[in-house]
């Protein structure tokens, strides 16, 4: 990959947004500086392209993301922070919690009452995303009783599902008692049985990844899927190579497009099955864009939030 300080000046405003308030700015900290070995990408980690990459800065506004270099891919219009391993090593066992998704410090018993969910916008865009979501499964059909949730949180899917068996991936401490309450056992890919899942939900999970792991993550959940056992993803629209998108991005380390989602799962051996937006039309395509997506293709075209694919495993008795 080449780059030059023009082309890095050109994508420098990336992402601007409108002032935020200071009180929502965490305390500034040292930014790592990044070795220019980690900034080489032979292959796009999302579409596997060899393609062309071009860098920005990271449109954030907490220091420790701010300070970091996006990676972005011409063929896919993907964008990922290069080696995110050691920015986000200890970021979700608590300061994610602490500083970002603060419902969680509820105790279980308050978490669950209906007059703090009421009261408390956060839970209720939780809660109102779950249902969309189960909407959204149950017009997919089948049964779901053995069910993991990649990026849990505290558990508002798995309780509103229900299911029989609940598995939850989640490294943040205080969703702990939440996921205890509720009957889920936290768990790892790994340590999933192979061929045992119905379902997998990874709901706004995928893009808080290091990219390099983004493949061997999709290809073990594969692994732990029944036979035409399902995969349902939901990521932010993470165009931002194409399209103005004034929302936070930060701690994101993966900044999805429509097709460099649904490549990185074809590739790891899944069909899609179904693809939509929760949120449509939220896109307004950049002047500067430096990729265009396919307009052939309504969800391209669409390039709304809620990005959501839902992929199948194929049937057959050998796991990958
Ligand atoms: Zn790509």
């Amino acid at each position: 990959m080449t780059f030059s300080l023009k082309s890095l000046g050109r994508l420098a405003g990336l992402g601007r947004r409108p002032a935020q308030a200071k009180r929502d700015l965490p305390a500034a900290q040292d930014v790592d500086f990044i070795p220019a070995a980690d900034l080489r990408v032979e292959v796009c980690p999302l579409c596997g392209d060899r393609s062309a990459g071009r860098l920005s800065v990271y449109p954030a506004l907490d220091g420790r993301f701010r300070g970091r270099i996006v990676w972005w891919c011409e063929s896919c219009g993907s964008g990922f922070v290069p080696n995110a391993r050691a920015l986000i090593a200890d970021y979700y066992a608590a300061a994610y919690a602490a500083e970002i998704k603060r419902d969680r410090a509820l105790s279980p018993e308050a978490y669950a009452d209906p007059a703090t969910r009421a009261a408390s916008p956060a839970i209720a865009r939780h809660l109102a995303r779950v249902d969309q979501q189960i909407a959204a499964l149950r017009r997919l059909g089948g049964a779901f009783d053995a069910v993991l949730d990649y990026g849990s949180g505290p558990g508002y899917f798995l309780r509103a599902l229900d299911p029989t068996v609940k598995l939850a991936v989640e490294p943040d401490a205080a969703s702990r008692p939440h996921l205890d309450a509720i009957g889920a056992r936290v768990t790892t890919l790994d340590a999933v049985e192979p061929s045992s899942l119905d379902l997998i939900m990874a709901s706004h999970a995928l893009e808080h990844l290091c990219a390099e792991d983004l493949m061997a993550t999709l290809r073990a959940m594969k692994a732990a899927l029944k036979p035409d056992g399902l995969l349902y993803v939901e990521v932010p629209q993470g165009a931002l190579s194409a399209l103005r998108l004034a929302y936070r991005h930060e701690p994101h380390t993966i900044f999805f497009s429509p097709p460099g989602l649904e490549q990185a799962v074809r590739r790891a051996g899944l069909t899609i099955v179904e693809r939509f937006y929760r949120s449509p039309g939220r896109g307004r395509r950049r002047a500067n864009a430096m990729w265009a997506p396919d307009r052939q293709d309504p969800f391209q075209a669409e390039m709304g939030g809620g990005m959501t694919v839902v992929a199948r495993r194929p049937p057959g008795r050998a796991a990958p």
